[in-house]
């Protein structure tokens, strides 16, 4: 895994051309059973993928924060939110609520999230690759692509199966 994610930046680099117009292509004309096909590929996938050998959504990106994530974790800490809010997170130029820092200060040493049972739900969703109408995100599938060995082999499956 670790020569994987060391090659993985380059390889998402070298691909970005080909995915872009793959994209772009789906965009236009999604198949029709294109969500049963994004559930089959990405629970094959993560079949064979373990998570706790990589981290690397925990160690290079953060998720943002919604209010209801902040609520559900200060609660688990027993704090106020804006004690929460001031501890461990800060706003971005997006307007949202991220980490002050990467990695994630949840995130363990030996990769296991010590807030595992109320993480935020974009960790819960991440790489997305389940998602409905997945030609909706190609913009953030381009970059995830980069951090998330997972999400790189899904996208490659895909421009082999579909057929666009
Ligand atoms: S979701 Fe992707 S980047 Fe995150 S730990 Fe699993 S394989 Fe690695
Ligand atoms: S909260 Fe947990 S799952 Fe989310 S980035 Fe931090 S360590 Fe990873």
């Amino acid at each position: 895994m670790d020569e994987f994610l060391e090659e993985l930046p380059q390889r998402a680099r070298e691909k970005h051309a080909e995915n872009k117009k793959f994209f772009a292509k789906l965009k236009k004309k999604p198949p029709k059973d294109l969500d049963y096909v994004m559930q089959e590929l990405h629970e094959e996938e993560f079949r064979r993928t373990d998570c706790l050998a990589c981290a690397n959504c925990c160690k290079t990106t953060g998720p943002l924060f919604t209010n209801a994530d902040i609520e559900r974790i200060a609660k688990h800490f027993r704090m106020k939110p804006s004690q929460f809010i001031d501890r461990y997170l800060r706003i971005d130029e997006e307007n949202d609520h991220v980490l002050q820092e990467v990695p994630c200060t949840f995130l363990g040493a030996d990769n296991y999230c010590s807030i595992y049972e109320v993480r935020p739900k974009a960790c819960r969703e991440f790489p997305h690759t389940d998602r409905k109408k997945f030609q909706q995100i190609s913009n953030l599938t381009l970059k995830n692509v980069a951090i998330c060995p997972a999400a790189f082999n899904i996208v490659e499956a895909m421009k082999k199966s579909i057929k666009i």
